[in-house]
């Protein structure tokens, strides 16, 4: 609101009300003026009335007095009156208007028939022969008792022009409503003039206003330095807006604190209110359900999310107002679980609903893991002992006497002794690198060196399948700091692996790459080759492409998990290329010194 506008209306009513209460004031007082005037009028018709009365009948031939007319007219020139004769009959002797002209009979007008009646009668009409409003006395010519000369009584009227006797009125009014008109006029300047003065700092307070509307907080210092009541106000606004900046203050450090223990979390939180509009989502929420925040808050939530489980959830608490628990698989890609928990939430006067999110993805992973991998143990420790077992029964059965077979039956036990020995170890050292146990000795080691020694462990081995074991070494040599048996053992299992499954008479190259922070292994072979999606699985425990072909081969299935396991221990990482038929490449990266896996 603008000062400005507000003043013409405040004017308008102002002067409204004052002519309002000049009116009422101007009717009451011409009315108490009339009356008054009305009396005292009256009082003087009737003296003149009484003078014309005596004059009249001072008249030598009192009514028929030929010099009757002259007389009242004489009269009326003095007085500014109509007097009119009439006799008993109601005829009219003399007017001093009209003279002696016929106006016809007046003993029928108001005012004679009171003075018959009572002595003196008193009209306010119109006049019927001049038309015009005037006021009329009337008395007897001879009061009753007194001696009436001829026996002819009659009338003596006195009449004062109505316009005349009120004109006073009339001008006061004039001057009475200029003065009001021109007193509202000048009282309403000098109103406008004091209360623009007064009002000043008004639109001060609304532009204050509205600047703490929207968040603004101003000072007003022009007005704390007066001594009115305005300055009352200015420090009451000074109170408040420091009081609201406090609470503001307080407010978002809250909300800040809040969301900073939300967002911090790892459990994704989420409100919904009774009809399932998100009030609020942290960060860790909108990452499992897979969405934006912005589209997440405040909308919907089953527009967003997909997912039914959620929905019935929350709908369920929503309805018993009573806490649910349960387990879904989101939409997304990779697919997450997630374990929920909504609580009734208080909200306003409804129900609205708190949802608690963990991913449990790896947790029920590590669980099925661990459920195959007492599965895979129990079935692959189970195949060897198998075998000991039947040999055993076969020689108790009587193959021990057979001279021929019976050392076969010993050494296929000790085979399967053997296979069961290297389970076992393996598994071990499995555990133990799982457990992060294991220690490691930091040694130089010249890459040549352990490449060739290498190849003199497999050479049999090799030219068993007719295959090639070739290596290749940077120039200038690769010597760098790792754990000798650790590298030994990663060698060990790429090399075995690589001549187990590359086509006879091929080639299998053991070779490394110097790089200023790191040292590259690579163990290529041109055999099977491995498919994308067993790529991605090879390095699991027990996890074998061809399980037979494994078996037969002599292979436990955790070689390369416990090549990625050292080379992770070492502080290095694994990678595999390989094509279906035509060969692969493993890719060990190690550190050139243990400062890494410190660090
Ligand atoms: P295994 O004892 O069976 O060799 P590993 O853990 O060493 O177990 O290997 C897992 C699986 O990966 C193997 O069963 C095999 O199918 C596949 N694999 C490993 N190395 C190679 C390779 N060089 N060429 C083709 N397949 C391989």
């Amino acid at each position: 609101m603008r000062f400005s506008k507000a003043l013409p209306n405040f004017l308008l009513g102002y002067i409204s009300l004052h002519l309002v209460i000049a009116a009422i004031f101007l009717f009451v007082l011409t009315g108490w003026l009339r009356d008054q005037l009305l009396d005292q009028t009256r009082l003087r018709m009737q003296d003149v009335s009484y003078g014309l009365r005596e004059h009249v009948k001072a008249l030598p031939a009192g009514m028929n007095d030929p010099e009757l007319l002259k007389h009242v007219q004489n009269l009326e020139s003095r007085v500014q009156a109509r007097f009119t004769i009439v006799d008993s009959e109601g005829q009219v002797l003399v007017d001093s208007r009209t003279g002696y002209k016929d106006i016809g009979n007046h003993g029928s007008r108001p005012e004679i028939i009171e003075a018959r009646q009572k002595g003196i009668g008193f009209q306010q009409r119109t006049s019927e022969t001049l038309n015009l409003p005037l006021l009329y006395l009337a008395i007897p010519l001879y009061e009753p008792g007194e001696s009436i000369p001829n026996q002819q009584n009659g009338f003596v009227r006195v009449a004062f022009e109505e316009q005349a006797v009120f004109e006073t009125i009339r001008s006061l009014q004039k001057f009475l409503w200029i003065f009001t008109i021109g007193s509202g006029v000048l009282a309403a300047a000098l109103m406008s003039l004091f209360a623009f003065r007064e009002m000043q700092p008004l639109p001060k307070f609304a532009e204050a206003a509205r600047n703490v509307a929207a968040g603004k907080y101003v000072m007003l210092p022009g007005l704390t330095r007066r001594e009115d009541e305005w300055k009352s106000l200015a420090d009451a606004f000074a109170v408040m807006q420091a009081e609201l900046r406090q609470r503001e203050t307080r407010l978002r450090e809250n909300s800040q604190r809040i969301e900073a223990v939300l967002g911090s979390m790892v459990e994704g939180v989420l409100a919904v209110d009774n009809q399932q509009r998100v009030l609020v989502a942290n960060q860790a929420a909108c990452e499992m359900l897979d969405v934006e925040p912005a589209d997440l808050t405040h909308n919907l939530l089953q527009e967003v999310v997909r997912i039914p489980e959620l929905g019935h959830a929350i709908q369920h608490t929503l309805l018993t107002h009573s806490e649910r628990q349960t387990e879904f698989e989101t939409l997304s890609n990779p697919r997450r679980i997630l374990e929920i928990r909504v609580a009734p939430m208080p909200e306003q006067r409804e129900f609205g609903a708190a949802v608690v999110m963990h991913d449990v993805t790896d947790l029920r992973a590590l669980e099925n893991m661990r459920r195959d991998f007492v599965a895979n143990v129990s079935h692959e420790l189970k195949t060897p002992l198998a075998s000991i077992k039947a040999y055993a029964e076969t020689l108790r059965l009587g193959a021990i006497h057979d001279q021929e077979n019976n050392l076969d039956f010993v050494e296929q036990i000790e085979d399967q002794a053997v296979v069961l020995d290297r389970q076992i170890a393996d598994l071990l050292l499995l555990s133990e690198l799982e457990s992060g146990k294991s220690t490691f000795e930091w040694t130089e080691v010249d890459l040549a060196d352990i490449f060739q020694k290498c190849r003199k462990r497999f050479l049999v081995e090799a030219e068993r399948r007719d295959l090639e074991i070739a290596i290749g070494v940077p120039e200038r040599g690769c010597i760098f700091e790792t754990d000798r048996v650790a590298l030994r053992s990663i060698l060990d299992n790429l090399v075995s692996n690589a001549i187990r499954y590359a086509q006879p008479s091929s080639e299998v190259k053991i070779s490394a790459v110097d790089y200023p922070e790191r040292v590259q292994i690579m163990v290529t072979d041109h055999g099977v080759g491995i498919s994308d999606e067993n790529q991605e699985r090879i390095f699991e425990r027990f996890y074998r492409v061809d399980k037979a072909r494994s078996r037969d081969l002599g292979g436990t299935g955790l070689g390369l998990a416990i090549v990625k396991h050292t080379v992770n221990a070492l502080g290095g990482t694994i990678a595999v290329e390989s094509k279906l038929g035509q060969g692969t490449t493993f890719s060990v990266r190690l550190p050139r010194n243990s400062n890494a896996v410190k660090d």
